[in-house]
């Protein structure tokens, strides 16, 4: 087999980034483009040792489950990924995903997991949306990254995003355009504007919009925040974040509001949460509010546990966690947040949750060693997943439940292998669809310690025993 020859392939299987798998002379090939059941006549763009991968040059037979894609820049665009299969397809999809990595890496063969999660209205569901600004022969552009590239497709409509982040990239596109403002240029380093980014609160429509800019000593500063917060009222607050690095990092450390609040406020199952700009937020509220109650529900609080909410952001699950344990211990290592979760707190008017800033694997460690120790542990690690040091100090520590949430199944099924190894029983697997079109998953996951499960109730009737 060599790159251009085409041959006839069946699709048996999917890869978990969504490209058919077919074989041809023994050989695995990766098909871009096809769906499990069909039959496509495809090129080889590249020849590896035992797997090759090709593109479809013509459908035999298509699956009833392709559709159209919605968007105009499905092909080009990094974003999505999926939108060639329905909806239904996707969650059976990324059930697959989520079970095959549990018995692949996890060793958890033939476990149950629940059928996906999945929205009603899977369209503009994200809160967030992160825009490169960069030139062409036309003057500025923005929009989102090619795949694997950092070449900008122009774009003025996604139908993932909230419509207010869309319509105001394209103003301020429009007003950066008519001030001249400068644009960053990658290669030659200059410019001024890298990022359009915003951030949208589901509850009340305000916007907070983020410049990413090398300098804030921007060219007509005050013009543009006028015309702006005049073109688009629900823009309650601009920050720039000032970003000197020559690498790929989309964010700079420094902030500064140049308009407005400090915070987005959002609320979430009946919670206010202030949002700082650098802070994570899950970016799908409507299925957040569902993992999270999820999460809730698996941990089983009586109202008698300490809780520990490992990774905690702003403290969003651990305030909702808080309304049914004694006390909850948040851990979190973006100082932002930490303080954010405590002003959370307080304006919930929660007052049996602490927040620690730091590594989980750190500070932990380091409670324990007080004897400060959790009843329930809930960890929400960024995709890379818990640190061993953490893992294996949860083990010691022998809370009864631990209710683990993901973003990334591989490392989820690496973590759980390790705690299965030490004491622990997977007790259910809820995938939650945040990110309908994409690959990616959600998984919330809660354990048991065996031996605290197994306990015998034996009764003894001591009338007979000492009536023999
Ligand atoms: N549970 C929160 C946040 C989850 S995202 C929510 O649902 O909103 C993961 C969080 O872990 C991020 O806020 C990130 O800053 C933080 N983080 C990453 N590595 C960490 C570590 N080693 N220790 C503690 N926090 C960490």
């Amino acid at each position: 087999m060599k790159k251009n020859d085409i041959f006839e392939i069946d699709i048996t299987g999917m890869t978990h980034e969504a490209m058919g798998v077919g074989k041809v002379e023994g050989i695995a090939v990766f098909v871009q483009g096809a769906i499990k059941g069909e039959r496509v006549i495809a090129k080889i763009i590249k020849v590896a040792r035992n797997y090759a991968i090709a593109r479809v040059e013509k459908w035999i037979t298509k699956s009833l489950e392709r559709c159209e894609p919605f968007c105009q820049v499905y092909k080009r665009c990094g974003g999505c990924s999926l939108q060639h299969m329905t909806y239904d397809m996707q969650l059976r999809f990324k059930h697959e995903v989520v079970k095959d990595n549990l018995e692949r890496i996890g060793g958890f063969k033939g476990i149950h997991v629940n059928p996906v999660i999945g929205m009603e209205k899977p369209m503009n569901y994200r809160n967030k949306a992160q825009y490169p600004v960069g030139m062409d022969s036309n003057g500025p552009i923005s929009g989102f990254y090619a795949k694997r590239s950092h070449t900008i497709i122009d774009s003025d409509s996604c139908g993932i995003q909230h419509v207010g982040s869309e319509t105001t990239k394209n103003v301020v596109m429009d007003i950066i355009k008519d001030l001249e403002i400068p644009i960053y240029d990658e290669n030659t380093r200059t410019g001024i504007l890298r990022h359009i980014i915003t951030r949208v609160s589901y509850s009340t429509d305000d916007i907070m919009l983020i410049l990413v800019v090398t300098d804030a000593k921007v060219p007509k500063l005050d013009k543009l925040v006028q015309n702006i917060v005049c073109r688009i009222p629900e823009v309650k607050s601009i920050i720039l974040n000032i970003n000197k690095r020559t690498d790929n990092v989309i964010l700079g450390d420094k902030v500064k509001t140049i308009y407005g609040a400090k915070t987005l406020i959002d609320n979430l199952g009946g919670l206010t949460f202030h949002i700082p700009p650098l802070s994570f937020y899950q970016v799908n509220p409507i299925q957040t509010e569902i993992l999270y109650k999820k999460a809730v529900e698996f941990a089983q609080l009586s109202g008698t546990e300490t809780v520990f909410d490992l990774y905690c952001g702003i403290g969003t699950i651990s305030l909702f966690l808080a309304q049914r344990a004694k006390r909850v211990i948040g851990v979190e290592v973006v100082s932002e947040a930490i303080e954010a979760a405590k002003q959370n707190a307080k304006i919930n008017n929660i007052s049996n949750a602490e927040f620690f800033c730091g590594l989980a694997e750190d500070i932990v460690p380091k409670l324990y060693e007080k004897s400060i120790t959790a009843d329930v542990v809930v960890v929400d690690p960024p995709r890379k997943g818990c640190d061993i040091a953490l893992l294996e100090t949860m083990v010691d520590m022998l809370p009864k439940r631990i209710v683990y949430v993901s973003c990334n199944p591989s490392t989820l099924a690496r973590d759980l292998k390790h705690l299965a190894a030490n004491g622990y029983g997977i007790k259910e697997v809820q995938p939650v669809d945040l990110f309908p079109w994409t690959s990616h998953v959600e998984t919330v996951v809660l354990l048991s310690h065996k031996k605290a499960d197994d306990f015998i109730c034996i009764k003894i009737d001591y009338n007979r025993l000492y009536s023999r």
